[in-house]
Parts: structure tokens; sequence; C-alpha cells
């Protein structure tokens, strides 16, 4: 893998509007540093001590991203430096991640993860639980936390078709939302094998992994 080579392959490919997460979990280091000389501010993890460690290490300027499901215990310790949660998935853990911020003085950007797939998944929610905490009385007292967009994981299969669909159905649900809640301006969806599809489908931030920095053992 000739990782800036590929950074520079994908920021010639995406449209200027797209922003690039260059997801860099399991990898070390150095594969990352290699990334950031080419250019690359914005990375992603999903293992929040993988992520504080990695922070502690590398530049300053990155843009840290937390992609993965998100513990509720382990907010604090992302809480100084995370730029972008693209998963929370209830209030609960949004209350938290707002009580964190707080005592780091900040305000944490945050998507909310609805579940797309039609395949069981694990991790999402409903477009009725998304608005329920988008209209919450709760969510308007939150000072330190701010709801900047949504973000979907389409079925792991070859059926683009299948993909497309899901992926339109996430973008028809953005387009819905933000005529009620106008400060949503991120659309977090396509990972290495169907970005092409998400961002056809409206996509304003990809989460790309193993096509930059080859396969995760
Ligand atoms: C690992 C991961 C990615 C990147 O996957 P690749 O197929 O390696 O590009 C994207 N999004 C999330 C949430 C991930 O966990």
């Amino acid at each position: 893998m000739n990782i800036s080579e590929n950074i520079k392959k994908y920021r010639s490919e995406l449209p200027e509007h797209v922003k690039l997460v260059a997801i860099s979990k399991t990898k070390p280091n150095e594969d990352l540093l290699e990334a950031y000389r080419a250019g690359q501010r914005i990375f992603g993890e999903n293992k929040i001590q993988e992520m504080t460690d990695k922070w502690e290490q590398l530049p300053k300027d990155i843009e840290w991203h937390m992609v993965g499901h998100v513990q509720r215990n382990k907010v604090k310790y992302m809480a100084p430096f995370v730029s972008l949660i693209h998963a929370v998935d209830s209030l609960k853990l949004l209350k938290e991640i707002n009580k964190r911020a707080k005592q780091n003085e900040r305000t944490i950007n945050c998507l909310l993860q609805i579940k797309i797939a039609e395949e069981d998944s694990k991790f999402g929610i409903s477009r009725e639980e998304a608005r329920e905490i988008l209209t919450s009385e709760a969510y308007s007292k939150m000072n330190n936390v701010k709801i900047i967009g949504l973000m979907g994981m389409a079925t792991f299969t070859d059926d683009m078709e299948q993909v497309k669909r899901e992926f339109q159905h996430l973008k028809s649900v953005f387009d819905d939302f933000r005529q009620e809640f106008p400060a949503l301006e991120e659309l977090s969806m396509g990972m290495s094998g169907d970005y092409q599809v998400a961002v056809d489908c409206g996509s304003s931030m990809v989460r790309i992994g193993s096509s930059i920095f080859g396969a995760r053992n």
C-alpha cells in the first residue's frame, strides 16, 4: 500500500464538498504520519483508548473523529479533544457527551446514526427516534453538544442496487430533517467498498479505511 498516493488519489477523485475521513483503526502511528504528510488532517477511529493514545502521540492539528459505537463510561477520555462523534444513538449518550464537553469548556459536534441497512444491524436508531432526540426538551437545554448531521452504514453486500436504496433512503431522511433542523449539515455515509455510490447519493463525508491503509488484521 502506498498510503500517500492513496490519499492523493481520493482527494483528487472526491468532489470538493466531500470530506475524507481516513479510518486508521488498528494502524500504527507511522501509517497515520504518512497520510498526514500527504496532507490528510481528519482521522477516524472506532476505539476510544486507541484514539486517545494516537492523539497524545501525533501532531495536534489532527481532527479526530470517533466513528464506532460509544460506551458512555469512556466519553470522558475523548472529551478533551474529539472533534466529531459519528454514531450517537441515544439521548443518554448525548447527555454524557454534553456533561463531559462542559467540564472541558468545549462544544462537541455529533451525528445521529440512523439504521438504514435492510439486513439486521445492531446499531443505529429510526427516523422517529432521531426526531424525538432533536425535538426533546433535554437536548434543547444542552449547551455543549451540537447535532450537526446524520450517519449511516449500508448493508455489507455486493448488491450495489441495495446499497443505493439504503443510501437514498438516508439522504431523503436528511433532506426532510433539514427543513426542520437547519443545523444539520453533514451526511456521513460511504466506506471503501461503497463510497462512490454514497457520493452519488449525496454524502458529504466518506469514511475510508482499508483502501487507504490496507487490509486490517
Ligand atoms: C472501519 C470503519 C470504516 C472503514 O471501513 P473500510 O471498509 O476499511 O473503508 C468506516 N466506518 C466505520 C463506522 C468503521 O468502523
